[in-house]
């Protein structure tokens, strides 16, 4: 019997996989304990595929959690900026007055600020607007949002008391006058950004709301800034009727929106609090505001974003990039990959906006479709590509495809040497 290699022999010999020793020394010391020494090269390739990484999203799904919502740069140079430098005095600054005024501007609110995210934003704008003191929830919106953001536990932690009222599907504007004339210091509304009520249902509006006389937190989510998308060329997108805004959100008179930096903003994990003047300033008071605060690598981000609606350049925007790409240039896109395969016929698809956004849209797509489940593989591709499968068929959607990968894409489907099915041109994908 061989003895088995030292744990230092063995990460000697992993070495060119090129990760750190101290991770190549893990890797080869559990490969002896486990007595699988043959396979450590496969482990070192595992380990190496946990590490973050850029991946082509081929799943049509525009705003996936698991890939890190809105499509964003990673890149740059070690440098320092300004974050807290006024330069005009040379003195101390606020990393929020720069961003604050143009997400201010663009969402047509007298002063905004950023957190780390939007859980963070309603759990500060609570606080620092009725930190212990009662807030009317209606009970048609103490929802949970992806990733256990539980509209009651985020109170909880803010502080507020939580004022039910209302019914799971009808909640009229007397069951909040009656909350606050029974002391709530606010009213939260949630956007049911994830899923809804349809039949006899009735919810109280923001506009019916700014009536009573205590302030309405509006927390939108979805983060469209603008419903009629004046960063687009032409109109906005059929699927995003009945989304609410966050400019019409506080015309209609919400005094604080809350909103995410990463979904249809388009820019990084952020959280955006805007509205009155006093309570963002209060806001940027409370203690909870430096747990909070964002970095100035998301700062920087969402500057460049911010800048990017208020030239109206849409395009610059990935996210609006992709979503407002018209279905002929998909079909050509999807065409030019299938005809590198020996066939002419592309699938209509139906990608969506994902993210917990607008549940019920389909957006129009193309995509091919690759026999049998072969989205293990097209993973292991470098870099990984990700697709979904449709009864049995490996379906690889071109909207969430950057036009600059698409040749990484069909290297990718070489790669698996499959034969792509779908003999009459635009078979139907269908919705199952
Ligand atoms: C997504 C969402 C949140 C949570 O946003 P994060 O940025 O993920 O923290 C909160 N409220 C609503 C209505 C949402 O849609």
């Amino acid at each position: 019997m061989q003895r088995p290699p030292s744990v230092d022999e063995l990460a000697r010999k992993l070495a060119h996989h090129g990760l750190p020793h101290p991770l190549l020394v893990e890797v080869a010391r559990s490969a002896i304990a486990n007595r699988c020494v043959d396979d450590a090269d496969d482990l070192v390739r595992s380990r190496t595929r946990r590490l973050l990484t850029p991946v082509i999203n081929a799943t049509g799904v525009l705003l996936h959690t698991n890939m890190g919502r809105a499509p964003l740069a990673h890149q740059g140079d070690a440098q320092y900026t300004n974050l807290e430098l006024d330069l005009a005095s040379g003195a101390r600054g606020s990393r929020q007055a720069a961003i604050g005024e143009l997400l201010a501007t663009a969402t047509g609110a007298e002063a905004a600020m950023v957190v780390n995210n939007c859980a963070g934003a309603v759990m500060l704008a609570l606080a620092a607007v009725a930190g212990g003191h009662s807030v009317a929830v209606s009970r048609g919106e103490l929802v949970e949002i992806g990733g256990a953001f539980r509209v009651p536990d985020v109170m909880a932690l803010s502080g507020a008391e939580l004022v039910e009222v209302g019914t799971t599907n009808r909640t009229r504007l007397g069951d909040y006058r009656k909350a606050v004339d029974q002391g709530a210091h606010a009213v939260l509304k949630v956007h049911q950004s994830n899923y809804r009520i349809v039949g006899f249902t009735e919810e109280t509006s923001v506009r019916a709301l700014s009536t009573v006389d205590v302030p309405v937190i509006a927390d939108i989510g979805s983060g469209l800034l603008d419903s009629s998308c004046p960063w687009l060329d032409g109109p906005p997108p059929r699927w995003l009727e009945g989304e609410p805004a966050a400019r019409q959100t506080l015309r209609d008179g919400a005094d604080l929106v809350t909103f995410s930096g990463d979904k249809l903003f388009g820019g990084p994990q952020a959280g955006i609090i805007a509205g009155k003047a006093e309570l963002v300033a209060a806001c940027g008071r409370h203690p909870l505001a430096r747990a909070l605060r964002p970095g100035s690598l998301v700062l920087d981000a969402l500057q460049t974003t911010t800048m990017a609606y208020l030239d109206r350049r849409g395009g610059d925007i990935e996210f609006w990039r992709m979503a407002a790409t018209p279905v002929h240039e998909l079909e050509r896109r999807a065409n030019d990959l299938a005809v590198r395969f020996g066939s002419t016929s592309v699938i209509d698809t139906h990608a969506v906006p994902g993210g917990g956004t607008l549940p019920t849209v389909s957006i129009p797509s193309r995509g091919v479709r690759i026999n049998a489940d072969q989205t293990s593989q097209l993973r292991e591709f470098d870099p990984p590509v990700i697709a979904r499968v449709d009864k049995g068929a490996t379906i690889i959607d071109v909207l969430t495809i950057n036009p600059d990968d698409d040749w990484v894409v069909g290297k990718a489907m070489e790669s698996l040497g499959a034969s792509i099915v779908g003999a009459q041109t635009n078979a139907k994908e269908g919705l199952s």
